[in-house]
C-alpha cells in the first residue's frame, strides 16, 4: 500500500501504514543523525495499520456474533447504518475507501446474526485476498468469534 500522509499536518499516517513503513517515513520526515537506530515499537503507542485492523476485525466480528437471531426492524436498520458510518470514519483512509466501494456492491445483510456474520466474514475475505492472506472458512465464523473451537482448545 502506498505511504499515506495526514494531509492536515503533512506527516505520515500511522493508521494507514504498517509499523516498518511508518518508522521509515517518520525518520525521513525528521532530521536525524544517520547512525541513530530506528525506534523500537514501544508499549501504548498509537495503532499502526495492522494493529488497528486486527482490533477492529475483532470488534466487528464479535459484534456480528452477538447480534440477535431475530433483530427488530430498528436493530436491523441501525446495524446497516452503523456499517455505512463506520466505512466513512475508519481511520486508515485507503482501507476505508476500498471498504466503502465493497459495501456499495455488497450492502450489509442484517436480517439475522448468521446472515450478518457471514456477510462480514466475506467482506474480511475480500481484504484477505487483496493482501494475499489466507481466505477464512466462513462456516467456522461462530467457532472463531463466539463459541470457541469445537476441539475444546478455547474452553
Ligand atoms: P486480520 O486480517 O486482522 O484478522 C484477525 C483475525 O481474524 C485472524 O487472525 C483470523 O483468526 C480472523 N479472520 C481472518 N479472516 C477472517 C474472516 N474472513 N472472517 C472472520 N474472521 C477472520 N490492510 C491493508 O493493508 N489494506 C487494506 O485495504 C485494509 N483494509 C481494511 C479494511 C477494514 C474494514 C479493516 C477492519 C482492516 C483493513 N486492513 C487493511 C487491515 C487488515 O485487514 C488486517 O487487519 C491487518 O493486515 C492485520 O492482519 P492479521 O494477519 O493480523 O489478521
Amino acid at each position: 500500500m502506498p505511504a499515506h500522509r495526514d494531509e492536515e499536518e503533512d506527516k505520515p499516517c500511522r493508521a494507514c501504514s504498517d509499523f516498518k513503513t511508518w518508522t521509515k517515513l517518520q525518520n525521513k520526515s525528521k532530521i536525524t543523525t544517520p547512525s541513530k537506530p530506528l525506534p523500537k515499537q514501544a508499549k501504548e503507542c498509537p495503532l499502526d495499520k495492522d494493529e488497528l485492523g486486527r482490533s477492529t476485525w475483532g470488534f466487528l466480528h464479535s459484534m456480528a456474533a452477538y447480534f440477535p437471531d431475530k433483530p427488530t426492524k430498528v436493530e436491523s436498520d441501525n446495524m446497516t447504518k452503523f456499517f455505512n458510518i463506520f466505512a466513512q470514519f475508519y481511520p486508515c483512509e485507503p482501507c476505508a475507501l476500498d471498504f466503502q466501494e465493497d459495501i456499495k456492491k455488497h450492502p450489509p445483510k442484517t436480517k439475522s446474526k448468521d446472515e450478518l456474520a457471514k456477510w462480514l466474514c466475506e467482506r474480511h475475505n475480500i481484504v484477505n485476498v487483496k493482501l494475499d492472506k489466507p481466505v477464512f472458512d466462513c462456516s467456522k465464523v461462530h467457532e472463531r468469534w463466539r463459541d470457541g473451537w469445537l476441539d475444546g482448545s478455547c474452553d
